[in-house]
C-alpha cells in the first residue's frame, strides 16, 4: 500500500477533537470539562485552558491553535534548549545513550533507517546515532537546518519530509504527538514516513500520571500552550486504532519531570539544581509511579499497514 500524507481537515478525517469519545458505549462526543485556566509559557497567547473529558481522560487546550510553527520560531521554547551547563549535557547524554539502548531492546530489532520527527534539542536523535551506526539516524523538526545537537547528521526540515515517504523502517516521534490541535493528521504524518508494515514509536505525556493530583497545574508536562492535546492510555490506543494502525505493544515510562515539577512550584527556574533534584527525586518519582500504575509517559508501538 502506497503511504500518504492526509491533509484533510479534521471534521473531514471524523476525528475532530473529542468527536468521538472511545469510553462511551456508542460513539458519542467526549464529555468535557474545564480545568480552568494556565500560565501562558510562550507568552504569544494569552489566556489559555484545558478542557479534560470525564469519560476517556483526553484533554485539549484552548483556544485552538490550527498551525502551531509560530509557537516554535526561532527554537525559543523549552523544546530546543542547550543545557548551560556542561554537566547537565553530559548527564543527559548519559540518560539518552541509556534510553537509546532500553528502546532497541525493546523494539527487538536494529533498523537500517530510521527517523526522529520532532527531534527537538537533536541530542536524543544523536545518542540513538551514535549506537545505531553513523548516518541511519534522521532528524526532523520545523526549521531548515540542524539543532547545535545533531550538526553534522543527517537532518531534514518538515517541508522536505514528502519526498522521503514510506523509507523509513522505523520512525520515532517522542513527545511530538501532543504538540498539535489535530493528532489524527499527525499521526497520519508520522506514520507515512514508515515504509509499508513499518514500525512507528509513539511517545507522549500521560495525563493520569500519579503526580499530577500532587502538583497540580505545576506538573510540568501541562506545559501550556504548547501541548494541546494530553493523552490517558485509553484516548492515546483508541486514536491509533481509529487510524487504522496495528497496536503492536504499549509500555509505561517514567519520565524524568519532578524536578521540573519541583521548579515550576518554586518560581520556574529549570537550571541545573533542579535537574539535580530531580535525580535525587527519581527513585521516588519511580516507585509512585510504579505503585500507582499511572506512569509519567505512555509509549505505544504501531505498525503500519503492509
Ligand atoms: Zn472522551
Amino acid at each position: 500500500m502506497d503511504s500518504q500524507i492526509m491533509t484533510k481537515p479534521a471534521a473531514e478525517t471524523g476525528t475532530e477533537r473529542g468527536s468521538c469519545c472511545p469510553a462511551s458505549a456508542n460513539g458519542q462526543a467526549c464529555d468535557f470539562g474545564s480545568l480552568g485556566g494556565f500560565e501562558d509559557l510562550s507568552g504569544k497567547v494569552g489566556h489559555v485552558e484545558v478542557l479534560q473529558c470525564r469519560q476517556c481522560g483526553l484533554g485539549i487546550s484552548t483556544p485552538p491553535i490550527p498551525d502551531v510553527s509560530f509557537l516554535y520560531e526561532g527554537r525559543e521554547s523549552q523544546d530546543f534548549q542547550q543545557d548551560g551547563s556542561r554537566i547537565g549535557h553530559a548527564i543527559k547524554r548519559v540518560a539518552f545513550r541509556r534510553q537509546a539502548q532500553a528502546l532497541l531492546r525493546q523494539l527487538g530489532q536494529r533498523p537500517a533507517r530510521t527517523l526522529d520527527f520532532g527531534c527537538g534539542s537533536g541530542l536524543f536523535t544523536r545518542c540513538l546515532g551514535d549506537v545505531l551506526g553513523d548516518g541511519s539516524v534522521t532528524g526532523s523538526d520545523f526549521e531548515p537546518s540542524a539543532p547545535v545537537d545533531l550538526a553534522g547528521r543527517p537532518y531534514l526540515s518538515m517541508a522536505e519530509l514528502d519526498a522521503h515517504k514510506g523509507s523509513f523502517d522505523l520512525v520515532l516521534a517522542m513527545h511530538v504527538l501532543e504538540h498539535d490541535d489535530d493528532p489524527a493528521a499527525l499521526l497520519d504524518r508520522i506514520c507515512a514516513m514508515a515504509k509499508p508494515g513499518g514500525t512507528v514509536v509513539i511517545e507522549v505525556p500521560n495525563v493520569e500520571c500519579a503526580w499530577v493530583p500532587i502538583f497540580g497545574k505545576a506538573w510540568d508536562a501541562w506545559y501550556l500552550p504548547f501541548h494541546r492535546s494530553h493523552f490517558s492510555r485509553t484516548a492515546l490506543r483508541a486514536l491509533a486504532e481509529r487510524q487504522g494502525y496495528t497496536v503492536m505493544a504499549e509500555a509505561n515510562v517514567c519520565v524524568p519531570t519532578i524536578g521540573r515539577s519541583m521548579s515550576n512550584v518554586f518560581g520556574g527556574n529549570k537550571g541545573l539544581a533542579w535537574l539535580l533534584a530531580g535525580i535525587a527525586a527519581h527513585p521516588v518519582q519511580w516507585a509512585g509511579e510504579k505503585i500507582a500504575g499511572r506512569p509519567s509517559a505512555l509509549r505505544i508501538i504501531l505498525r503500519t499497514p503492509g
